[in-house]
This record gives structure tokens, sequence and C-alpha cells, in this order.
């Protein structure tokens, strides 16, 4: 059988490393098509010359020289800026399209894989928080299948396989409750950088860490599984966790619950959405429940984490909502981390900027981009304002 063909974008981050020790193990049934990254050439470069992809692209064109000059002796195209991806995500011989990236590059490379019928393995947030209803009616259209990389999102899509679509009566996402479960509303007023950069069992890049802590990143997994399993919103519950054990759960109508268990590593849902249908052995640590012990549950404190909340309302205003919502955080999240507001202030801001917006439905992509602009704007204009 012909190997399958695979493009990596992100390939430097953390998911994207993980995806290339998975691959690397797998072997011979599967080959690197394409590579990117942003801007961390080296480690990309070095991972050109191991996996020896037929194109590399930097989404970031200011690196495109000193990419060349490290691959200068290398059999490659190079690609440069955010084209580079669709570019590639429209090429006949690619099979599968993986979205590491971070942010709005990676949801116009979803939306080409989504286009011309690929797998696509959706690690990138954007493309199914804020395009979502369109990535899933882009896909249908197409004959595109969007496999979900996302630990809680594959283990729905794992645990689904035990009956039909329309014998789930209810989907439940678990959320490990970041590093402030425990912390009293006062607690959270004076939350440092550090502290909310600690996470107690992923290790992850900042921006997911403090999404974390106040559970947008939840928030958006309840709208991502709005769309990726066409789930109603009411059907969708968040269950805390903290031992991070069971990845998430499905109820049946039968009353019967199937959840998918592991320990937190993500090389097993990237191995599933790459392999699907199949299982085939892998580096996946194994389980052992003896050495867990206990395994412990909570409901979410929605008054604490308003943020949660906040994401099933958007959850079910769908169109430009959650597109508004994410941008916001963004925003939020950069002033935080750069030290100019409080941490609570990250989720008033979304509230405030959510408030605000006059929802667009059944939207393009121009449409989506735009109500992230208009939330960045919003989000700034109301910094400004509380300065002076
Ligand atoms: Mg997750």
């Amino acid at each position: 059988m012909k190997p399958k063909q695979i493009a990596i974008f992100g390939s430097t981050g953390s998911i994207g490393k993980n995806a290339l020790r998975v691959l690397d193990a797998l072997g011979a049934g599967y080959e690197i098509v394409a590579l990117s990254a942003h801007s961390s050439v080296e480690l990309l470069a070095e991972q050109a010359r191991k996996f020896k992809p037929r194109f590399v692209a930097v989404t970031n064109a200011d690196y495109v020289e000193p990419l060349r000059k490290l691959l200068g002796d290398l059999d490659v195209e190079i690609l440069a800026g955010p084209d580079g991806l669709t570019e590639i995500a429209q090429l006949d011989e690619v099979d599968i399209v993986l979205t590491a990236v971070v942010g709005v590059a990676g949801l116009s490379a979803a939306l080409a894989a989504a286009k011309n019928g690929k797998i696509l393995a959706a690690a990138n947030k954007e493309s199914l928080v804020v395009a979502g209803e369109l990535l899933r009616r882009t896909a249908k259209e197409n004959g595109a299948a969007v496999l979900p990389v996302d630990s809680e999102h594959s283990a729905i899509f794992q645990a689904m396989q035990a009956g039909s679509r329309q014998e789930v009566s209810k989907i439940i996402l678990t959320a490990s409750g970041g590093p402030f479960r425990k912390a009293t509303a006062e607690d959270i007023q004076n939350v440092t950088v550090q502290q909310a950069l600690c996470h107690p069992v992923w290790d992850m890049g900042p921006k997911v860490t403090i999404d974390s802590a106040t559970m947008v990143n939840k928030a958006c997994e309840v709208i991502a599984a709005h769309w990726l399993f066409d789930m109603p919103v009411e059907k969708i519950e968040v269950l805390v966790h903290p031992e991070s054990i069971i990845h998430s759960l499905v109820e049946f109508v039968d009353g019967s619950v199937i959840a998918q268990l592991g320990l937190p590593d993500m090389c097993l849902p990237i191995q599933y959405a790459l392999t699907y249908p199949e299982r085939v052995a892998g580096i996946a640590e194994r389980l052992r429940l003896d050495e867990i012990g206990k395994l412990t549950f909570e409901k979410p404190d929605l008054e604490k984490f308003r943020a949660l909340a906040l994401g099933f309302e958007v959850a079910r205003m769908g169109g430009t909502g959650p597109a508004v919502f994410n941008a916001a955080n963004e925003v939020a999240v950069q002033e935080f981390l750069a030290g100019r507001i409080k941490f609570v202030n990250i989720v008033e801001l979304i509230e405030n900027c959510v408030g605000k917006h006059n929802v667009k439905r059944r939207v393009s992509l121009e449409e989506l981009l735009e109500a992230d602009a208009w939330a960045r704007r919003e989000v700034s204009e109301c910094l400004k304002a509380k300065k002076s």
C-alpha cells in the first residue's frame, strides 16, 4: 500500500513536535510531504534534514532567507507567508493535513484542506472555535473529514464509535480545573503571571496555559465540540476531573457511559487522528490504574470561572460570536502576560466585548475575520478608556 502523505503545519510547536515523534515511530506507512513553522527556522531546518519533506513553509516571510541559508544544500522547495500553507493543503499528493499552527494562519490552511477533500487533523483552535460552523459546512460539501486532535475531542470521537450518532444523549468534556481550581474568588483577584503559568497537569505554551487557568480553553472546547460532533449545546457538559486520566465521556440513550482513558500525553490523540480508523502500536505510555489509585470528579464552578459559562453562551450564539470571544481573549491574554492588566480583567474584557457584539450568522471567512478585527479594536479601546 502507498504510504499516507502527511503535511504538518506548525511542526516546531508542542503538537507538531509530538506528531513527528509519533510518525517517526509509526515508520513506513507514513511519509511527510511538508513541514511548516512561523519563525523557528533552526528547528524547522533540523526537522527538514531528518524527515526530508518536499516542501517547507515559513509563515513569517522575514525568516525565509535565514531558512534558505540553513537548507541551501537540501533538495526542498521553500514557501513563504501564510499562502504557503494554503498552497500545500491543495496539493494532490497530500492525504492528511495536520494543522497545529496557532492563530488565523491555521484557519485558512484548514479551510483549504477541507475544500480539497483532505483528511484534516485539526489541532488549530481557531479553525474549530472561530470558524467551526464554516469548516464543517466546507468539509461536508467537499467530502473532507475533520478529525479531532485535542485530547478531549479525541476521547469523545473514540467513545462515539460505541454507537451511532443518533444514540448519543450527551457528551461530557472533562477539565483538569487548572491551577486555580481550589482558589477562592479573592485569591484569583491577586493572581500573578507566574502562578497562572503553572499548570498542574499539562505542559503547554504560555497562551494555552493562561487559557486553562481562566477556563477559556474549556469554553473553546465546548464551542469546538458543538461543531465537531454536530451536538446541540444543551447536550454538552463539563466535568472537572483533576487527575486528567479520563479525557472525556459519551452518554448514550440507554444510559451507558463510554469513557476514554489514558495518561496525559498528546501522542495518543495525535496518533489516533493520523491512523484512524485503525489502531496501531505506538509510543504512548501505558496507563496503570493501580498506580493512579483513584479518580475524582466535581462540578465546575461557573460563578468563579465565568469564562466557561460564557463559552456555553457563545456556542449557542454561533455565527460570529465565537470569533469575537476568541479575539477578545487573545488581546486580553497578551495584556496580562505583559503585566498590563490583572488576571480577572481577562474575562471581564471578553464579557464586555461579547456583550456589545451584534452577531451575524452563516458567515464567510471574510466576515469572521472582520468580527475578529472588530473585537481586537473594541478591547484595545476599552483598555485605553480605562487608562484615561
Ligand atoms: Mg484540551
